[in-house]
């Protein structure tokens, strides 16, 4: 199975809203069911290391994204959310209100990292890949990747929520990033080269 391939940030596709999926949305694909289409996407998400992937970050029209699969995580478990959404709470709600910091990246944005402050927890409700509807709570990374994907499905990525000015310093920061990784990579391509 081959993987998709990612777009870049300017692409309009990954900054606009994706309209609910239906199943009848594959028929014009090469794609067979959800199930393929998940299986597809956590092996695109995994090539590149991530921790969630929109469909939109690859340049496909449909409301859905996959998270989790990593050791780290929840004992490995996997997400595969169609049509999803995050229930609104009133602030008189206490359980829903506390905001965290925590730093994101994106792999649309390869290297940059910010810190954005969101809630804690979330009450969430999607659509598995058998069409079950499930509804819970998610904290923690879950509640955190569970809310970067959800912006990727309203056309909103990470760099839409950090002021210009701290958006400039990250830039910085990933310009030196990218420098040294391709300092690294051509020394590995000069030694390789020495051998033969
Ligand atoms: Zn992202």
């Amino acid at each position: 199975m081959e993987i998709f391939k990612l777009i870049p940030p300017q692409d309009p596709r990954v900054q606009t809203l994706v309209a609910p999926f239906s199943d009848d949305m594959l028929k014009d694909t090469d794609i067979k069911d959800r199930k393929e289409l998940s299986d597809k996407m956590f092996k695109t998400m995994n090539k590149y290391s991530g921790l969630g992937l929109s469909a939109n970050q690859c340049g496909l029209p449909f409301r859905m994204f996959v998270m989790g699969d990593n050791l780290l995580l929840e004992n490995r478990r996997k997400i595969t959310a169609f049509n999803p959404k995050i229930i609104p709470k009133l602030p008189t709600d206490l359980r829903y209100r506390e905001q965290v910091l925590m730093k994101e990246g994106c792999l649309t944005f390869p290297f940059l990292f910010l810190n954005i402050s969101r809630p804690r927890i979330v009450e969430v409700e999607y659509e598995d890949i058998d069409g079950k509807v499930i509804k819970e709570d998610l904290d923690g990374m879950f509640s955190r990747i569970y809310q970067h994907e959800y912006d990727h499905m309203q056309g909103i990525v990470f760099t839409d929520r950090v002021s210009k000015l701290k958006l400039d310093m990250a830039k910085k920061k990933q310009m030196k990033m990218v420098k040294e990784y391709a300092k690294k990579v051509g020394n590995h391509m000069s030694e390789g080269g020495k051998k033969s």
